[in-house]
């Protein structure tokens, strides 16, 4: 069991999706978590040519910002990367790391995700760093296997008191409407959390592990509801404000 329960954080993860007319999105999510007290942490991450106008229009607000990859370069020859000093210097709190879109579609290693969970601490970044398995590995009772692997080969050996989070999200739940079962979700949360606790002590008791695949409004409150399941990772739902707002809103205690 976690020593303290951490902040809940409702992630948005855009991927590559949006133009700026749909920074008025991001502007109803403001609003809506600016009239809610108690509620959780809210971040989104848009695509990078919106991210520095969202933070820059959203200074204000209550909201964090986020990017959806980074470089485990500083500075250098690399033609359309960003470095993680780059985020942060654009005034980025978060960056999603090892998303299984990345993983699949760039042929992401876990030993190139650590390297950018790596960079992201050193700049002041918070990493969220994605673990999922396919239906395949799910159908064939692999499934800590895999994420095993990906906790061990992903993050670094040594974080000290730098925060992070991690993200479950089974490769075959993401844009899909399937779900795990909560029990499936809780196994492997509280496997995950063991894995966290073992290597870092109090820094792994209090990890934020979200839980992300078709997280909606109409179920967010169960998902969440699960023993060690801090917060979501959303993809669909988070491009409208209705949607997004009504996940957010299933964590609200309290309006203002
Ligand atoms: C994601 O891609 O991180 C995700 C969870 O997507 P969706 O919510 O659309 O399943």
């Amino acid at each position: 069991m976690p020593k303290s329960t951490p902040k809940t954080l409702i992630a948005g993860n855009w991927k590559m999706n949006g133009r700026r007319e749909n920074l008025s999105e991001i502007k109803s999510v403001s609003e809506g978590v600016q009239a809610t007290k108690q509620g959780p942490e809210v971040l989104v991450c848009p695509p990078a040519h919106l991210l520095g106008l969202a933070i820059d229009a959203e200074k204000d607000s209550q909201l964090h910002f986020g990017a959806q990859d980074c470089h485990a370069e500083e500075d250098g020859a690399y033609t359309g990367d960003i470095s993680a000093e780059m985020l942060a210097d654009l005034g980025a709190k978060y960056v999603i790391l090892g998303h299984s879109e990345r993983r699949q579609g760039h042929n992401e290693t876990d030993s190139q995700v650590r390297a950018k969970v790596k960079a992201a601490v050193r700049a002041g970044l918070i990493p969220i760093i994605c673990v999922g398995e396919t239906a395949g590995e799910q159908t064939r009772g692999r499934t800590v296997a895999r994420i095993s692997r990906q906790l061990n080969g992903s993050l670094p050996e040594v974080l000290g008191e730098a925060r992070f989070v991690i993200a479950y999200e089974p490769i075959w739940a993401i844009g899909t409407g399937l779900v795990p079962t909560p029990k499936q979700i809780a196994d492997v949360h509280a496997m995950i959390r063991g894995r966290l606790s073992d290597r870092f002590g109090t820094n792994g008791e209090t990890t934020q592990i979200l839980y992300g695949g078709s997280v909606k409004p109409g179920n967010a409150a169960e998902l969440l509801a699960i023993e060690n399941v801090n917060g979501a990772l959303v993809g669909g739902a988070s491009l409208k404000a209705t949607d997004f707002l009504g996940i957010i809103q299933s964590q609200v205690s309290e309006v203002a």
